[in-house]
């Protein structure tokens, strides 16, 4: 049996990672519609063109993008025994909008995961965030330097388009402003709301993640 987990929380606290380590231990695929979007981006699809705009300001693509990438991912053949939501929802909308879609399969979700911290603490994860243009690997400059290549296989790494200054200091209002208010949606929903402290090593949160999700169980 697979789980169905959403992963929530600002730019920065380590959705991606963590949502990574958490699918492969469940054995679940992890549907990031931010790297869905990067994908269309780099291929230059239509639907990379039509949302470019939005992604490079840091503001939200259409409700309705993101639900068909969804969508589309839920009728794959890859999701069909659970899956791990990062970087959707973002909006209410999108919320109401998962709620069709599970209601439409008869499936429900087994948590969802709100990772906290302080906002400071995101800026500069954010800022000091590299990625490597061939392989993908995500790092950071308090690990690699400044000016290194790939440690995993020696491309050139790069700043996200998304991430200088600017565009962080709008995706955290974008947060704040639309997404936040998804935290007291699931609290008050029938699966509820967990948080955890997503400050300390990525080991160390990811230990925390898993207590909660064995208690949960337990609960449940
Ligand atoms: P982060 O969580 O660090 O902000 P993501 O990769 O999840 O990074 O998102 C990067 C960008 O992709 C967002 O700023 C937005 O433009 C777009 N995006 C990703 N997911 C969604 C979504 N569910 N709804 C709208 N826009 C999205
Ligand atoms: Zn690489």
């Amino acid at each position: 049996m697979g789980v169905r987990l959403i992963i929530m929380g600002p730019p920065g606290v380590g959705k991606g990672t963590q949502g990574e380590l958490l699918a492969e231990r469940f054995g679940i695929p992890r549907l990031s519609t931010g790297d869905m979007i990067r994908a269309a981006l780099k291929a230059g699809t239509r639907l990379g063109e039509r949302v470019r705009v939005y992604y490079e300001a840091g503001d939200l693509v259409p409700d309705e993008v993101v639900l068909g990438l969804i969508a589309e991912a839920f009728d794959g053949p890859e999701a069909a025994c659970g899956f791990l939501l990062d970087g959707f929802p973002r909006t209410v909308a999108q919320a109401d909008g998962l709620a069709e879609l599970l209601t439409a399969r008869a499936i429900g979700l087994d948590a969802v995961l709100s990772l906290e911290a302080p906002e400071q603490e995101l800026v500069e994860r954010i800022s000091g965030r590299r990625v490597c243009e061939a392989c993908g690997l995500v790092t950071h400059v308090r690990l690699v330097g400044d000016a290194s290549p790939c440690p995993a296989c020696g491309a050139s790494l790069v700043q996200r388009s998304d991430d200088r200054a600017e565009t962080v200091r709008n995706r955290l209002s974008v947060y704040r402003e639309q997404t936040e208010p998804l935290l007291a949606y699931y609290a008050s929903s029938e699966t509820g709301l967990t948080a955890v402290d997503g400050l300390g090593s990525p080991e160390a949160v990811r230990d925390r993640l898993l207590e909660t999700l064995r208690c949960a169980e337990a609960a449940g």
